[in-house]
């Protein structure tokens, strides 16, 4: 057979194939549709899970738009229990692409009250009613000022309440399930930390951080069984996770570049935007650069830092190592910078921590 006669052979069956998948198209979808929700709804990544200590980000980043990272929310699976540091915007969908029901989660733990910490809490709240049969509110844990918040959301969305009632009923949408409680813990002074759950395998402690003018703000140190980890908030270089983080295995640590931000500085002041070139001005001296970090993480002994409320955005992994300047150099263990996605998982009796990204 000749090469044209092949090449004319290959390019009709080609034709014929194109024809009927475009005439089956929506059959294809549906099988596609059908095969997918099928496989999401039986999965159960937190049953699934071996136990330990994991730590996922649902957002690694910051108020600035990054195609990466979504503001802060930190997912912690402590055994086969869930909960969450923070409720950025995206937070409540960042978690199901994770493989977690946000009806799951045991409790919101929250640093501080900037709006990129947040604003997604209210969905957060709704998505956890929704998620599973629950008649309990969502326990959101925080210092002085958690209650004007949370409070606050329920009722922004108490609108909302009614109508989930009355269209889904009382048996499905249990109005005693809906929105958050607040539960406010003593603000740590100084040197102090606040112990918010203290049991033989799991304890939860709240400790202040350096976010002036912000007060209160916090971080938490959790420890499931023998694995450990510390996440910062947002702060500058701390003597306080110093102190909480020595000899952890996991630091989650936010990092700010002030060179990068210098940077969007300039370029605000020659566009003539002196209101937001102000504000790149202001941020850099309540966040933490990376070599501070690594810095913390040297002098704490610490196993893995993962950075977190990577400021500014980083939309190509390859700008990473310019962002971490000298970090590397200064601590020499394992660093990354984090992507929403991460999920490191810790299992007692080892030192071993496993990265993946699940998005
Ligand atoms: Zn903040
Ligand atoms: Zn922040």
């Amino acid at each position: 057979m000749s090469v044209k006669k092949v090449i004319v052979g290959l390019v009709g069956v080609i034709v014929v194939v194109a024809v009927l998948a475009v005439g089956f198209r929506n059959q294809i979808f549906e099988q596609l549709v059908t095969k997918t929700a099928a496989k999401r709804m039986k999965e159960n990544f937190l049953a699934d899970l071996p136990d330990g200590l994991h730590v996922g980000l649902c957002g690694a980043g910051s108020p600035l738009p990054d195609p990466k990272r979504e503001p802060p929310c930190t997912i912690v699976v402590a055994g086969k229990r869930l909960f969450l540091i923070d409720a950025g915007s995206g937070a409540g969908r960042n978690i199901v692409k994770l493989g977690f029901n946000p009806g799951d989660i045991e409790a919101v733990f929250l640093t501080h009250f900037h709006s990129d910490h947040i604003d997604g809490l209210g969905e957060l709240m709704l998505m956890h009613w929704g998620g599973r049969p629950t008649t309990k509110p969502l326990p959101i844990y925080g210092a002085a000022g958690v209650s004007l918040i949370v409070n606050g959301l329920n009722q922004v969305y108490s609108q909302d309440m009614t109508y989930r009632v009355a269209h889904h009923g009382i048996e499905t949408m249990a109005p005693g399930g809906f929105g958050g409680e607040a539960r406010v813990f003593e603000t740590p002074i100084k040197e102090g930390r606040t112990v918010l759950l203290d049991e033989p395998d799991l304890q939860i402690v709240a400790f202040s951080v350096m976010h002036a003018p912000i007060h209160p703000a916090v971080g938490y140190r959790i420890r499931y069984k023998d694995r450990t980890m510390v996440i910062s908030g947002d702060t500058a270089k701390s003597s306080a996770v110093q102190r909480e983080a020595k000899g952890v295995d996991l630091l989650v640590h936010e990092a700010l570049n002030p060179k990068l931000v210098g940077l969007l500085q300039t370029q605000a002041d020659l566009a003539g935007n002196k209101k937001l070139a102000k504000i790149f001005g202001d941020i850099p001296n309540y966040h933490t650069p990376p070599e501070q970090v690594a810095e913390i993480a040297r002098d704490a002994g610490v196993g893995y830092v993962l950075l977190t409320h990577v400021v500014p955005a980083l939309p190509m992994t390859a700008m990473d190592g310019w962002f971490l300047g000298k970090s590397r150099d200064i601590f020499t263990g394992k660093l990354k910078v984090g992507a929403d996605g991460d999920f490191v998982s810790m299992l007692p009796g080892s030192k071993e921590i496993k990265l993946v990204n699940r998005h």
